[in-house]
């Protein structure tokens, strides 16, 4: 097979390579980026979808605008409004299948061979593929406990003058970082300053354990003038109801969201009807807050019991933040008292004592940080988080 030279990018993601090796019987796995199925509020989406086929069969079953669901994209408008982001309407945005689209949307209206652009070192996987995969020239911005350094992120814009800059600033993946809201303003008054277009990945936001996060950089838009033509905003409804559904948004500049709309003509034609009217039905029943509660209360339990247990089995041969939302730990290792200080080799030592993680390599597009790694506390309850960090214990002391 003669292939495409653009694929000569990209090779198969290292992740997947190691979910092949979770079949193990047994296996506790931190390793994926899913939700728990268990927390699916199955009864409201079956409510939500009969409704659906009740209220509006032809709609829901026929082919739709490439823009989207205008129920939907009303009932987005609205729940991005209820987050702030009061200036949302329902033309200002796109329905898409699963954010991911939204982000190989940019890249195909953004990306030529060779083109710059900023990612945060550590970052999605899939959206280092996925720029890649139109010869995007990935650029890395340092993210501490606080998000990305903006210091650093504005040198950087200074230098490389980049096509975009793609930022997930809340409960980042693989991070787990939150941007602290004087780095928020920041990069908006850069957006404006420099004239970059920043890229606002946010699934994860609304997965908060304690306080609210600081407003999403598109909420705060409307404080920093000039600084909304320079944003695109993409969320999900991924993480808090169901990723099956393959239902997100983009809210962009309107010359750009009209290319993205024409180049998702040529992809999908629209995301699935079905879907959307399902989803539009969920948000226009409210149930939403009762879900995001539900979430947010198992999740913050989970994460506490794998910061808990970590500090207790792993002591200083580990360092991390204590995640406020999301679903991830970004840990190091420290190498003290001469343990094992590779991701790689700690994760193949801890696969044979039964528990699975991903080393923080690949999520680098550059100069990778071989101490890192990945663990999500999303799908194992507080008994299994225990065992499971109790084996990665056993495993450090045979590494
Ligand atoms: N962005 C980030 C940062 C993610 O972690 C994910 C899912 N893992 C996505 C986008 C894509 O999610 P979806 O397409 O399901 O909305």
């Amino acid at each position: 097979m003669q292939f495409a030279d653009r694929l000569n990018n990209v090779e198969t993601s290292a992740i997947r390579e190691l979910f092949k090796l979770l079949g193990k019987p047994g296996i506790i796995s931190f390793a994926g980026g899913f939700p728990d199925s268990a927390m699916f509020d199955v009864a409201g989406i079956k409510e939500a979808s009969d409704k659906a086929l009740t209220d509006e069969p032809g709609a829901a079953l026929q082919y739709g605008a490439t823009e989207g669901y205008n129920p939907l994209r009303e009932q987005l408008a609205a729940f991005m409004a209820s987050k702030g982001a009061k200036d949302v309407t329902p033309e200002g945005l796109i329905v898409t299948t699963g954010s991911q689209q939204a982000l190989d949307l940019l890249g195909k209206t953004l990306i030529s061979p060779g083109d710059k652009v900023i990612v945060e070192g550590p970052t999605f996987l899939a959206t280092i593929q996925c720029f890649r995969l139109y010869g995007a020239q990935l650029i890395s911005a340092p993210v501490d406990g606080n998000g990305v350094d903006t210091d650093q992120l504005e040198q950087l814009i200074a230098e490389h003058k980049p096509k975009f800059v793609y930022l997930i600033p809340t409960f980042g993946n693989p991070s787990g970082a939150l941007l602290n809201l004087e780095r928020r303003r920041k990069v908006l008054e850069m957006a404006v300053k420099h004239q970059t277009l920043i890229v606002e990945d946010d699934p994860y936001g609304d997965l908060y354990f304690g306080d609210a996060p600081p407003p999403s950089i598109l909420a705060l838009s409307a404080q920093v003038p000039g600084s909304r033509e320079y944003l695109v905003h993409c969320g999900s409804m991924s993480k808090v109801l169901s990723p099956g559904l393959r239902v997100g948004w983009m809210i962009a500049p309107a010359e750009l969201l009209a290319k993205a709309t024409m180049c998702k003509q040529f992809s999908d034609a629209h995301t699935s009807t079905f879907a959307q009217a399902t989803a539009a039905q969920y948000l226009k029943a409210g149930r939403m807050p009762a879900t995001l509660a539900r979430v947010r209360k198992v999740y913050a339990e989970r994460a506490q019991a794998m910061g808990g247990a970590l500090k207790k089995e792993l002591g200083d041969a580990i360092s991390f933040v204590q995640p406020q939302g999301g679903l991830f730990f970004w840990a190091s290792l420290t190498g003290a008292g001469g343990k094992v200080k590779d991701g790689n080799e700690f994760a193949k030592t801890a696969i044979e004592k039964g528990v699975a993680f991903v080393p923080g390599t690949p999520f680098y597009a550059v100069n990778p940080d071989h101490s890192t790694l990945r663990l999500s506390f999303a799908t194992a309850d507080v008994a299994k988080i225990e065992e499971g960090v109790g084996r990665l214990g056993q495993a450090m002391s045979r590494a």
